[in-house]
């Protein structure tokens, strides 16, 4: 379903990304773990071209996405993007900013991505909130319709990007318990985070970066029970 080959990314003088390739399959549910600044961000934000790469090509399913004739916009129809801090349209209602894009750019009228809405809202638990604005939501609750608004334009793929990292302890288990469900009708995911129980639970694979390097690409048993690079190692210790 992605396909990553040799992707560079600098800022300026900085080399963020030196070279990261590999491949998530149709399904795959993959953890992206690493420290502060190693680069899985930026990582993440090339896959739907939220940075531009500096050098290597990405492919989602058959489309080169690095390819300069690929319409950006499109390419982000497919690929849903969940973020640390929502990003919710604050003026919207909860319904409004799941309905939002699918009547702007997929073209569906009103009822339909309603209808469709609701039934992501209830997925999600929140069909009770649909007429209330964010500003009366917890976190995990916008970070849920978040979620609810990526899903509305039927996403090839979803990225995640520390979706719990800003939200209270006892609220992670909300967010986390609806991507685990997400990720058990056999999406595609991608996700940043430092849950490490999630990601073992969870993840098919984890990819370890740092120093923007895939260090290690491994199953999460193999992963978290027997690091093989020394990096990931002291990661690790720190981290459980
Ligand atoms: P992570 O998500 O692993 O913490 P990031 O991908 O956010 O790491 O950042 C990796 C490095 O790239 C950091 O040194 C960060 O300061 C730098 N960086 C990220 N985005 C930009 C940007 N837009 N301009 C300049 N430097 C950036
Ligand atoms: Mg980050």
């Amino acid at each position: 379903m992605i396909k990553v080959e040799d992707l560079h990314k600098s800022f300026g003088k900085l080399e963020v990304l030196k070279g990261i390739t590999t491949t998530i399959k149709q399904g795959e549910v993959v953890a992206i773990i690493g420290p502060s600044g190693s680069g899985k961000s930026t990582f993440l934000r090339c896959l739907n071209l939220l940075e531009e790469p500096t050098r290597g090509r990405i492919w989602i399913g058959d489309e080169e996405i690095t390819d300069k004739k690929t319409n950006i916009m499109k390419v982000r129809q497919h690929v849903g993007m969940v973020f640390q801090h929502f990003h919710l349209f604050p003026h919207m209602t909860v319904l409004e900013n799941v309905t939002y894009a699918p009547t702007k750019v997929k073209g569906m009228t009103k009822a339909e991505a309603e209808a469709k809405g609701i039934e992501l809202l209830k997925k999600v638990g929140l069909e009770q909130k649909a007429n209330e604005y964010p500003s009366r939501l917890s976190g995990g609750q916008k970070q849920r319709v978040a979620i609810a608004r990526a899903l509305a334009m039927s996403p090839d793929v979803m990225l995640f990007d520390e979706p719990t990292s800003a939200l209270d302890p006892e609220m992670v288990k909300e967010v986390l318990e609806v991507m685990k469900s997400l990720a058990h009708t056999g999406m595609t995911m991608a996700i940043v985070t430092h849950e490490m129980g999630f990601a073992r639970e969870v993840a098919d694979r984890v990819l370890f970066l740092d120093g923007g390097q895939l260090i290690e690409d491994a199953p999460p048993q193999e992963f978290f029970t027997s690091p093989k690079s020394k990096r990931a190692q002291e990661f690790l210790e720190k981290m459980l």
